[in-house]
C-alpha cells in the first residue's frame, strides 16, 4: 500500500506577465485592484520561478500537468516575453504541457502559428453571442465592442486554427438565460472544444437565476448529446464540452490555482499580488523557492473558515473553488458572506445534479 502523503504542491503552475489589464470584464476581480503602476514580468525572474517549481515537483514526486500563461491579465500584449518564455520552456522541459489563455483581442495568425508550432494549447476566453460578450466584457478606456473585435480577428484565421483553439466562455447570473445560444453560436463558428467556466468572483445566484441555471444546463446537456450523436452519425468533427471546472468532485488536496506572478512571487490564489500581500497568500519567491508548509497552512485555514460557516459540513464538496470563494470574501470584505457561501453551494448542487453523469463523458 502506498502510504506516502500526497504532496500539497499544485500540479499546475499559472504565470501572469503583468499586473494590469486593458479590459474591464464585469465578473473580474481585477476591477477592484487596478494599480497605477504597471509591472511587467522579467524574463529571468519567471525562468527562475519555473525552475523552482519544477525542482520542487521532482522532489515531491508530483507530476506537473501544465504550465499556463493565464489571462489575468491577457499575456498577448507581452508577446515578445511570452515567446521567449515558451522557447525557453520547450528547450528545457520538452514534454511539459503549455497553455496560453487570451481574450482574443490581439490574436492573429502569426502568433497562433508560433503557439501551435510549439505545441501550445490556446484557450480563448470568449463568451459567445454579442449580447453576452459585450455585456460581460468591456474595454477599460473606450466603448468599442469586444465581440466585434474578436470576431474580426477570428474571421482572418484559417479554419484549422479555429478547430485547434479551445474556447472558454464565462457565464454569470446575468447571462445564464443565454447559455445554450452562446454555446450554439461558438459551435457554429467552428470551435470543437468548449470549456465551460464560471470563474471570476463568486456571485450570488438568486432563486430565480438558479432556476434559469438548471433549465439552461438541462437544455445544454440535451444539445450536447444530440450534437455528439449527429456528429458520430455523420462522421463529422466532434464537439467536446468540458464541464470539469464547474465541479469540485473531491476537494483537491491542494489549490486549483497556483500562481507565479510577474513580480516573481508564488501565490495560492488569483488576485493581483498587491492585494494578496494584504492577506498573506504569498507562498514563495523565485529566488528562495516554494514553502510547502505555508501552502498546507493556507489551505487548512480556508477549509476551517468555510466549514465553520456551513451548517452541513458535507456540502463543502459543492464549492467548485474554495480558495477563490475565501479570498473573495476576505479581500472584497463581502458583507453578506453567508449568502454568498450558501448561493455557491446551491449553484454547485444544481451543476452536480444536472451534469454529473455528462462530466464523466470524455472525448469519444
Ligand atoms: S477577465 Fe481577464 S481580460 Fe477581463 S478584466 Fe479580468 S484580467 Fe482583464
Amino acid at each position: 500500500m502506498n502510504t506516502k502523503v500526497e504532496s500539497f504542491l499544485p500540479r499546475e503552475l499559472e504565470i501572469t506577465l503583468s499586473n494590469n489589464c486593458f479590459l474591464k470584464c464585469k465578473y473580474c476581480f481585477f476591477n477592484y485592484f487596478q494599480s497605477n503602476k504597471t509591472i511587467t514580468a522579467n524574463f529571468e525572474k519567471i525562468c527562475e520561478g519555473i525552475e523552482q517549481y519544477i525542482k520542487k515537483a521532482k522532489k515531491e514526486n508530483v507530476k506537473v500537468e501544465r504550465i499556463g500563461f493565464v489571462d489575468y491579465p491577457d499575456p498577448l500584449p507581452y508577446y515578445e516575453i511570452l515567446k521567449k518564455l515558451i522557447i525557453y520552456i520547450r528547450k528545457k522541459h520538452t514534454d511539459l504541457k503549455i497553455e496560453v489563455q487570451t481574450n482574443g483581442i490581439l490574436l492573429d495568425e502569426n502568433k497562433l502559428k508560433f503557439l501551435f508550432d510549439n505545441n501550445v494549447l490556446v484557450v480563448l476566453k470568449f463568451d459567445g453571442t454579442k449580447q453576452s460578450t459585450d455585456f460581460l466584457k468591456k474595454y477599460r478606456n473606450i466603448s468599442n465592442s469586444i465581440f466585434d473585435k474578436v470576431i474580426e480577428n477570428l474571421k482572418k484565421l484559417p479554419n484549422e486554427y479555429i478547430k485547434k483553439i479551445n474556447v472558454a466562455p464565462t457565464f454569470t447570473p446575468d447571462t445564464i438565460h443565454n447559455l445554450v445560444s452562446d454555446i450554439n453560436f461558438l459551435s457554429d463558428i467552428g470551435f470543437c472544444e468548449i470549456q465551460l467556466k464560471n470563474m471570476g468572483i463568486p456571485m450570488i445566484w438568486s432563486k430565480n437565476n438558479l432556476e434559469k441555471l438548471e433549465i439552461e444546463l438541462k437544455k445544454l446537456k440535451l444539445f450536447y448529446l444530440k450534437t455528439l450523436f449527429k456528429n458520430i452519425k455523420n462522421k463529422k468533427h466532434q464537439l467536446v464540452i468540458h464541464f470539469s471546472s464547474l465541479f469540485n468532485e473531491d476537494i483537491p488536496k491542494t489549490f486549483n490555482e497556483f500562481l507565479l506572478e510577474s513580480n516573481g512571487s508564488f501565490y495560492t490564489a488569483y488576485y493581483p499580488f498587491y492585494a494578496k500581500d494584504s492577506i498573506n497568500f504569498k507562498v514563495g519567491y523565485h529566488k528562495t523557492g516554494i514553502n510547502l508548509n505555508k501552502i498546507k497552512k493556507t489551505k487548512e485555514k480556508i477549509m476551517k473558515y468555510l466549514n465553520s460557516k456551513i451548517s452541513n459540513s458535507s456540502d463543502i464538496i459543492y464549492i467548485p473553488n474554495p480558495a477563490l470563494l475565501y479570498t473573495t470574501i476576505k479581500l472584497l470584505k463581502v458583507p453578506n458572506s453567508l449568502s454568498l457561501i450558501e448561493s455557491t453551494i446551491k449553484f454547485g448542487k444544481i451543476v452536480n445534479k444536472v451534469l454529473y453523469d455528462i462530466n464523466k463523458l470524455k472525448k469519444i
